[in-house]
Protein backbone atom coordinates (compact mmCIF):
# COMPACT_ATOMS: atom_id res chain seq x y z
CA UNK A 1 0.00 0.00 0.00
CA UNK A 2 2.02 3.07 -1.25
CA UNK A 3 1.26 6.34 -0.23
CA UNK A 4 3.40 8.33 -2.19
CA UNK A 5 1.98 11.18 -4.14
CA UNK A 6 -1.89 10.40 -2.93
CA UNK A 7 -4.45 13.13 -2.90
CA UNK A 8 -5.10 13.50 0.94
CA UNK A 9 -7.69 16.02 2.64
CA UNK A 10 -7.40 16.55 6.42
CA UNK A 11 -10.36 16.40 8.82
CA UNK A 12 -14.43 16.80 7.69
CA UNK A 13 -15.02 16.90 4.40
CA UNK A 14 -18.64 18.98 2.15
CA UNK A 15 -19.78 16.25 -0.02
CA UNK A 16 -22.51 17.25 -2.76
CA UNK A 17 -24.68 14.84 -3.83
CA UNK A 18 -24.80 14.97 -7.71
CA UNK A 19 -26.87 11.64 -8.37
CA UNK A 20 -29.09 9.39 -6.24
CA UNK A 21 -29.48 5.93 -8.48
CA UNK A 22 -32.37 3.92 -7.23
CA UNK A 23 -30.74 0.26 -6.85
CA UNK A 24 -33.21 -1.69 -5.91
CA UNK A 25 -36.57 -1.34 -3.52
CA UNK A 26 -34.46 -1.00 -0.37
CA UNK A 27 -30.50 0.61 -2.20
CA UNK A 28 -29.72 3.78 -2.80
CA UNK A 29 -26.16 4.76 -4.88
CA UNK A 30 -25.24 8.12 -3.77
CA UNK A 31 -22.97 10.02 -5.88
CA UNK A 32 -20.97 12.70 -5.07
CA UNK A 33 -17.94 15.73 -5.40
CA UNK A 34 -16.37 17.41 -3.47
CA UNK A 35 -18.63 20.37 -2.59
CA UNK A 36 -15.89 23.12 -2.01
CA UNK A 37 -12.59 22.53 -4.69
CA UNK A 38 -15.58 20.12 -6.79
CA UNK A 39 -14.34 16.83 -8.15
CA UNK A 40 -12.42 14.53 -5.99
CA UNK A 41 -9.54 16.37 -5.00
CA UNK A 42 -8.31 12.95 -2.58
CA UNK A 43 -7.62 9.93 -3.87
CA UNK A 44 -8.73 6.63 -2.43
CA UNK A 45 -8.12 2.52 -2.66
CA UNK A 46 -11.06 0.69 -3.77
CA UNK A 47 -11.99 -1.39 -0.73
CA UNK A 48 -12.00 1.66 1.48
CA UNK A 49 -14.65 3.52 3.12
CA UNK A 50 -16.40 7.37 4.34
CA UNK A 51 -17.09 7.90 7.74
CA UNK A 52 -19.80 9.84 7.73
CA UNK A 53 -20.97 12.40 10.48
CA UNK A 54 -24.82 13.31 10.66
CA UNK A 55 -25.41 16.66 12.63
CA UNK A 56 -29.37 17.22 12.63
CA UNK A 57 -30.52 13.42 12.21
CA UNK A 58 -30.86 12.87 15.99
CA UNK A 59 -30.27 15.48 19.39
CA UNK A 60 -26.30 14.63 19.08
CA UNK A 61 -24.13 13.38 16.33
CA UNK A 62 -24.30 10.59 14.76
CA UNK A 63 -21.45 8.49 12.60
CA UNK A 64 -21.36 5.62 10.12
CA UNK A 65 -19.12 4.38 7.87
CA UNK A 66 -20.41 3.63 4.22
CA UNK A 67 -17.82 1.58 1.62
CA UNK A 68 -16.93 3.61 -1.70
CA UNK A 69 -18.69 0.95 -4.24
CA UNK A 70 -17.07 3.66 -6.86
CA UNK A 71 -13.72 3.10 -7.97
CA UNK A 72 -10.77 5.49 -8.18
CA UNK A 73 -10.45 4.86 -11.79
CA UNK A 74 -13.99 6.45 -11.62
CA UNK A 75 -12.84 10.08 -12.25
CA UNK A 76 -13.63 13.09 -10.09
CA UNK A 77 -17.20 11.59 -8.53
CA UNK A 78 -16.84 8.77 -5.60
CA UNK A 79 -20.44 6.82 -4.73
CA UNK A 80 -21.64 4.54 -1.95
CA UNK A 81 -24.41 2.37 -1.70
CA UNK A 82 -26.55 2.32 1.28
CA UNK A 83 -29.46 -0.80 1.98
CA UNK A 84 -32.14 0.20 4.50
CA UNK A 85 -31.58 -1.84 7.77
CA UNK A 86 -34.48 -2.42 9.64
CA UNK A 87 -35.72 0.10 11.80
CA UNK A 88 -31.87 1.47 11.44
CA UNK A 89 -31.61 5.37 11.65
CA UNK A 90 -28.98 6.06 9.13
CA UNK A 91 -29.47 3.81 6.01
CA UNK A 92 -33.57 4.48 6.41
CA UNK A 93 -32.46 8.42 6.77
CA UNK A 94 -29.77 8.22 3.96
CA UNK A 95 -32.55 6.65 1.95
CA UNK A 96 -35.59 9.01 2.40
CA UNK A 97 -34.07 12.29 2.78
CA UNK A 98 -31.09 12.59 0.76
CA UNK A 99 -31.55 14.10 -2.70
CA UNK A 100 -29.50 15.71 -5.81
CA UNK A 101 -27.49 18.59 -4.08
CA UNK A 102 -27.83 17.84 -0.58
CA UNK A 103 -24.34 18.65 1.05
CA UNK A 104 -22.66 15.43 3.44
CA UNK A 105 -20.44 15.61 6.04
CA UNK A 106 -17.46 13.00 5.89
CA UNK A 107 -13.66 12.35 6.48
CA UNK A 108 -11.41 9.57 5.15
CA UNK A 109 -10.80 7.41 3.11
CA UNK A 110 -9.96 4.76 5.65
CA UNK A 111 -9.28 1.09 5.55
CA UNK A 112 -7.12 -1.74 4.87
CA UNK A 113 -9.58 -3.85 3.40
CA UNK A 114 -8.01 -4.05 -0.28
CA UNK A 115 -5.85 -5.42 -2.86
CA UNK A 116 -2.42 -4.77 -1.73
CA UNK A 117 -0.08 -5.39 -4.62
CA UNK A 118 2.92 -7.36 -3.99
CA UNK A 119 1.72 -8.73 -0.96
CA UNK A 120 -1.58 -10.09 -2.26
CA UNK A 121 -1.76 -13.60 -4.63
CA UNK A 122 -2.49 -13.81 -8.07
CA UNK A 123 -6.55 -15.39 -7.33
CA UNK A 124 -8.58 -12.91 -5.32
CA UNK A 125 -11.59 -14.34 -4.12
CA UNK A 126 -14.05 -12.78 -2.84
CA UNK A 127 -17.13 -13.74 -0.76
CA UNK A 128 -19.95 -11.42 0.50
CA UNK A 129 -23.84 -11.25 1.22
CA UNK A 130 -26.23 -8.37 0.57
CA UNK A 131 -24.60 -4.80 1.24
CA UNK A 132 -21.43 -6.54 1.60
CA UNK A 133 -21.11 -6.75 -2.18
CA UNK A 134 -19.97 -3.08 -2.24
CA UNK A 135 -16.32 -2.97 -1.39
CA UNK A 136 -15.85 -5.69 -4.53
CA UNK A 137 -17.45 -3.69 -6.38
CA UNK A 138 -14.99 -1.26 -6.33
CA UNK A 139 -12.40 -3.49 -6.12
CA UNK A 140 -13.74 -5.68 -9.25
CA UNK A 141 -14.13 -2.03 -11.44
CA UNK A 142 -10.97 -1.06 -10.43
CA UNK A 143 -8.47 -4.38 -11.31
CA UNK A 144 -11.07 -5.45 -14.21
CA UNK A 145 -9.28 -3.40 -16.73
CA UNK A 146 -6.10 -4.46 -15.76
CA UNK A 147 -6.07 -7.80 -14.97
CA UNK A 148 -2.61 -9.61 -15.05
CA UNK A 149 -0.89 -6.38 -15.33
CA UNK A 150 1.77 -5.65 -12.67
CA UNK A 151 0.17 -4.67 -9.42
CA UNK A 152 -2.98 -6.41 -9.85
CA UNK A 153 -4.64 -9.42 -9.56
CA UNK A 154 -4.45 -12.15 -12.34
CA UNK A 155 -7.85 -13.76 -11.58
CA UNK A 156 -10.74 -12.60 -9.70
CA UNK A 157 -14.09 -14.75 -8.17
CA UNK A 158 -17.07 -13.33 -6.57
CA UNK A 159 -19.66 -14.76 -4.84
CA UNK A 160 -22.19 -13.00 -3.07
CA UNK A 161 -25.87 -14.34 -2.10
CA UNK A 162 -28.68 -12.33 -2.13
CA UNK A 163 -32.17 -13.13 -0.75
CA UNK A 164 -34.09 -13.01 -4.17
CA UNK A 165 -33.86 -10.79 -7.80
CA UNK A 166 -34.98 -8.34 -6.61
CA UNK A 167 -32.59 -7.86 -4.39
CA UNK A 168 -29.94 -7.90 -6.70
CA UNK A 169 -27.30 -4.42 -6.01
CA UNK A 170 -25.32 -3.32 -8.71
CA UNK A 171 -26.38 -6.00 -10.98
CA UNK A 172 -25.86 -4.09 -14.43
CA UNK A 173 -22.08 -3.59 -12.69
CA UNK A 174 -22.12 -7.12 -11.77
CA UNK A 175 -23.05 -8.32 -15.38
CA UNK A 176 -20.70 -6.30 -17.08
CA UNK A 177 -17.32 -7.65 -14.92
CA UNK A 178 -18.65 -11.03 -15.35
CA UNK A 179 -18.21 -10.70 -19.29
CA UNK A 180 -14.63 -9.53 -18.12
CA UNK A 181 -11.94 -11.75 -18.98
CA UNK A 182 -10.10 -13.42 -15.75
CA UNK A 183 -13.12 -12.19 -14.13
CA UNK A 184 -16.24 -14.58 -13.15
CA UNK A 185 -19.26 -13.78 -10.67
CA UNK A 186 -21.79 -16.02 -9.04
CA UNK A 187 -24.57 -15.28 -8.02
CA UNK A 188 -26.53 -17.07 -5.34
CA UNK A 189 -30.17 -16.49 -4.14
CA UNK A 190 -31.45 -17.84 -0.91
CA UNK A 191 -35.16 -17.43 -1.51
CA UNK A 192 -36.12 -17.21 -4.96
CA UNK A 193 -36.94 -20.68 -6.28
CA UNK A 194 -38.26 -19.84 -9.93
CA UNK A 195 -34.73 -18.02 -10.67
CA UNK A 196 -33.46 -18.67 -14.03
CA UNK A 197 -30.43 -21.45 -14.08
CA UNK A 198 -27.84 -18.31 -14.26
CA UNK A 199 -28.41 -17.61 -10.57
CA UNK A 200 -27.15 -20.40 -8.03
CA UNK A 201 -29.87 -21.43 -5.34
CA UNK A 202 -29.37 -21.85 -1.21
CA UNK A 203 -27.56 -19.96 1.19
CA UNK A 204 -23.22 -19.66 0.37
CA UNK A 205 -22.22 -23.41 1.70
CA UNK A 206 -18.29 -24.33 1.48
CA UNK A 207 -19.10 -26.45 -1.06
CA UNK A 208 -20.43 -23.36 -2.81
CA UNK A 209 -17.37 -21.71 -2.49
CA UNK A 210 -14.65 -24.60 -3.01
CA UNK A 211 -17.04 -25.23 -6.77
CA UNK A 212 -16.40 -21.13 -7.18
CA UNK A 213 -12.50 -21.40 -7.65
CA UNK A 214 -13.12 -25.22 -9.24
CA UNK A 215 -11.16 -26.75 -5.53
CA UNK A 216 -8.39 -25.02 -6.62
CA UNK A 217 -6.65 -23.02 -3.21
CA UNK A 218 -3.48 -22.37 -5.16
CA UNK A 219 -2.61 -18.95 -5.48
CA UNK A 220 -5.58 -17.66 -3.43
CA UNK A 221 -6.35 -14.58 -1.01
CA UNK A 222 -9.53 -14.73 0.28
CA UNK A 223 -11.61 -11.43 1.15
CA UNK A 224 -14.80 -11.88 3.08
CA UNK A 225 -17.87 -8.95 3.32
CA UNK A 226 -20.91 -9.90 5.25
CA UNK A 227 -22.55 -11.25 8.02
CA UNK A 228 -20.33 -13.15 10.49
CA UNK A 229 -21.10 -16.71 9.80
CA UNK A 230 -20.51 -15.79 6.05
CA UNK A 231 -17.06 -14.37 7.44
CA UNK A 232 -16.63 -17.18 9.57
CA UNK A 233 -17.51 -19.74 7.22
CA UNK A 234 -15.28 -18.25 4.12
CA UNK A 235 -12.17 -18.60 6.36
CA UNK A 236 -12.58 -22.10 7.51
CA UNK A 237 -13.46 -22.82 3.88
CA UNK A 238 -10.11 -21.03 3.21
CA UNK A 239 -8.20 -22.49 5.88
CA UNK A 240 -8.97 -25.85 4.91
CA UNK A 241 -7.91 -25.30 1.58
CA UNK A 242 -4.68 -24.72 2.75
CA UNK A 243 -4.63 -21.11 2.21
CA UNK A 244 -2.27 -19.14 5.25
CA UNK A 245 -4.00 -16.95 7.66
CA UNK A 246 -2.54 -13.41 5.94
CA UNK A 247 -4.28 -14.34 2.69
CA UNK A 248 -7.43 -14.48 4.48
CA UNK A 249 -9.27 -10.98 5.09
CA UNK A 250 -12.40 -9.84 6.41
CA UNK A 251 -14.53 -6.42 6.64
CA UNK A 252 -17.88 -6.21 9.06
CA UNK A 253 -20.18 -3.45 8.44
CA UNK A 254 -21.78 -4.02 12.22
CA UNK A 255 -20.11 -1.95 14.54
C1 LIG B 1 -16.37 -0.31 7.50
C2 LIG B 1 -17.85 -0.31 7.24
C3 LIG B 1 -18.34 -0.15 5.95
C4 LIG B 1 -19.72 -0.17 5.70
N1 LIG B 1 -20.16 -0.04 4.41
C5 LIG B 1 -21.49 -0.10 4.14
C6 LIG B 1 -21.97 -0.02 2.80
O1 LIG B 1 -21.20 0.14 1.83
N2 LIG B 1 -23.31 -0.07 2.61
C7 LIG B 1 -24.21 -0.26 3.64
O2 LIG B 1 -25.43 -0.32 3.39
N3 LIG B 1 -23.77 -0.35 4.92
C8 LIG B 1 -22.45 -0.27 5.19
N4 LIG B 1 -22.00 -0.33 6.49
C9 LIG B 1 -23.01 -0.41 7.59
C10 LIG B 1 -23.39 1.02 8.00
O3 LIG B 1 -22.29 1.69 8.58
C11 LIG B 1 -24.51 1.04 9.06
O4 LIG B 1 -24.15 0.22 10.13
C12 LIG B 1 -25.84 0.58 8.48
O5 LIG B 1 -26.25 1.43 7.42
C13 LIG B 1 -26.93 0.59 9.60
O6 LIG B 1 -26.96 1.87 10.17
P1 LIG B 1 -28.34 2.46 10.74
O7 LIG B 1 -28.04 3.71 11.43
O8 LIG B 1 -29.37 2.47 9.67
O9 LIG B 1 -28.78 1.32 11.78
P2 LIG B 1 -28.73 1.43 13.38
O10 LIG B 1 -29.75 2.41 13.82
O11 LIG B 1 -27.31 1.62 13.79
O12 LIG B 1 -29.12 -0.06 13.79
C14 LIG B 1 -30.46 -0.52 13.81
C15 LIG B 1 -30.47 -2.04 14.03
O13 LIG B 1 -29.88 -2.71 12.91
C16 LIG B 1 -28.78 -3.55 13.31
N5 LIG B 1 -27.73 -3.36 12.27
C17 LIG B 1 -26.83 -2.37 12.23
N6 LIG B 1 -26.05 -2.48 11.12
C18 LIG B 1 -26.49 -3.57 10.47
C19 LIG B 1 -26.11 -4.18 9.26
N7 LIG B 1 -25.10 -3.69 8.49
N8 LIG B 1 -26.78 -5.29 8.87
C20 LIG B 1 -27.80 -5.80 9.62
N9 LIG B 1 -28.22 -5.24 10.79
C21 LIG B 1 -27.56 -4.15 11.21
C22 LIG B 1 -28.36 -3.03 14.65
O14 LIG B 1 -27.80 -4.07 15.45
C23 LIG B 1 -29.67 -2.51 15.21
O15 LIG B 1 -30.38 -3.57 15.79
C24 LIG B 1 -20.63 -0.33 6.76
C25 LIG B 1 -20.15 -0.48 8.07
C26 LIG B 1 -18.78 -0.45 8.32
C27 LIG B 1 -18.29 -0.61 9.75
Amino acid sequence: MDNTNRRVKRGWMNLRVVDVIEETHDTKTFVMVDADEGGRPWDYWAGQYLTFRFDDVADKPIVRSYTMSSSPNQGETCAFTVKRVEKGLISNWLCDNVKVGSILRARGPIGRFIYEAGKDLSHLVMVAAGSGVTPFVSIMREYAKKIGEPNSPKKMTLLVSYRSRKDLILEEDLKALSQTHGCQVFITLSRDNEAPPEFWQGRISAEMISKSISGNYKDCTFMSCGPTAIMDLTGKVARDGGVPETQIKTESFES
